[in-house]
């Protein structure tokens, strides 16, 4: 059994794509060739020529001696953070901007919540010298104003959408609205490994950079391939999809998954989806998600904007349903201590959707000698001011 999508987008009854005809044109003509282009030599060429003068890859996997030491057990961090643009959103940005050149397209759209995602593509579409529209809440707009700066800084344009709750799922609505109108000129760059066949495979695809490299950086240090365990946070999944990637179908490798409890599960402010989530539809895609009784989408709720989201990507829901990963939930109070520890403890300050994966260490037991890679997916500085106004600093 493999845990890798199948030809139709599924993992075990997870996946798919659940579209409206009208966008069916789009998504198939990615289906047909996502797959042919990737394999090309000259598109992996200048992907990893790309990953490497210009995100900065390989990031290091770093040994954290104290905090090893504090919990007794190895732990390493795969430095994401030190990616260009500060987290590993950007190695799903390179790899779809030079997709839409193959597919002749001249013009990009793409949806943002906290900003993050909104800023990878601006990034990369200035590289490329590509015109960028990125739709954004119009009360996201007004809460991260910093992200929407840099966007138009890089030459972005970001579309205000002012209808439903005004955040990520309504932004997400008028960005297919675009494409379904503008289905020959544009491409999609959907930001993590949510949305309907191909994107989910497709963007693990390009994270698969993270374990590929860890594979290596640790038959160097250990003098193995395989850690006996991977550690990431779920929002949609993306920088989890990237660690796990290369050893999903290695069952000795302990996979684990860490969502965000916000307030408490059963607070009715949280955004942990395996825990709340039932079967449902989201964004085209068949997986889990938090919804009403009716089938009404909840808010989700999290300290850290990135993981603030009612899905999680069809991968994921597989690997829960199925038992292969271990799936935890940490509050906020819980990530915001683990975040200022790694801070003082290793000098780095994490991303507060990071912090989330440090925090299991305080209640999942290790033994001394199992190697834990964490991905360290992020760097604080976007997260600054919540830091300090959590901590009164
Ligand atoms: C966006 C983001 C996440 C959550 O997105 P995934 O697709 O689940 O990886 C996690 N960490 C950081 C630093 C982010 O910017």
């Amino acid at each position: 059994m493999s845990y890798h999508a199948n030809e139709r987008g599924y993992y075990g009854e997870f996946g798919g794509a659940y579209i409206p005809e009208m966008l069916y044109p789009n998504c198939e003509e990615l289906r047909q060739n996502y797959i042919r282009i990737m394999e090309e030599p000259a598109f992996q060429e200048e992907f990893q020529q790309l990953l490497k003068d210009y995100v900065g890859r390989p990031t290091p996997l770093y040994f954290a001696e104290r905090l090893s030491e504090k919990y007794n057990t190895k732990i390493y961090l795969k430095r994401e953070d030190l990616c260009h643009t500060g987290a590993h959103k950007v190695n799903n940005t390179i790899g779809q901007i030079l997709m839409a050149k193959k597919l002749g397209k001249n013009r990009i759209i793409a949806e943002t919540g906290a900003g993050q995602h909104g800023v990878a593509t601006a990034t990369v579409c200035a590289l490329m010298g590509i015109e960028c529209v990125v739709y954004m809440g119009e009360i996201d707009i007004a809460r991260q104003a910093p992200n929407v700066a840099r966007m138009k800084m890089l030459g972005a344009e970001v579309r205000a959408a002012k209808s439903g709750s005004r955040t990520l799922k309504d932004a997400t609505n008028e960005a297919i609205r675009d494409w379904i109108n503008n289905p020959v000129n544009t491409h999609y760059i959907i930001g993590s490994v949510v949305g309907p066949h191909p994107y989910p495979d497709m963007v693990a695809r390009f994270q698969s950079v993270i374990s590929e490299e860890v594979k290596s950086q640790l038959q160097e240090k250990e003098g193995r391939k395989n850690p006996d365990y991977v550690v990431a946070c779920v929002g949609g999944g993306s920088n989890a999809a990237g660690i796990y990637y290369h050893y999903l179908d290695t069952p000795e490798v302990g996979i684990i998954a860490v969502e965000a409890a916000g307030k408490g599960i059963h607070s009715g402010e949280s955004a942990a989806t395996s825990a709340l989530g039932k079967v449902g539809i989201i964004h085209g895609s068949k997986t889990l998600l938090m919804q009403t009784g009716d089938g009404q989408i909840t808010e989700p709720y999290s300290i850290s904007a990135g993981l603030d989201y009612p899905g999680v990507g069809p991968m994921h829901a597989h690997l829960f349903r199925s038992g292969r990963g271990e799936f935890l939930s940490i509050t906020d109070d819980e990530a915001m201590t683990a975040g200022l520890e790694l801070s003082q403890m290793e000098g780095i300050i994490p991303a507060i959707e990071t912090s989330h994966a440090f925090a299991i260490f305080d209640y999942k037991k290790f033994e001394k000698d199992n190697v834990v890679v964490v991905n360290l997916s992020g760097r604080g500085d976007k997260d600054l001011q919540t830091y300090i106004d959590y901590f009164k600093l």
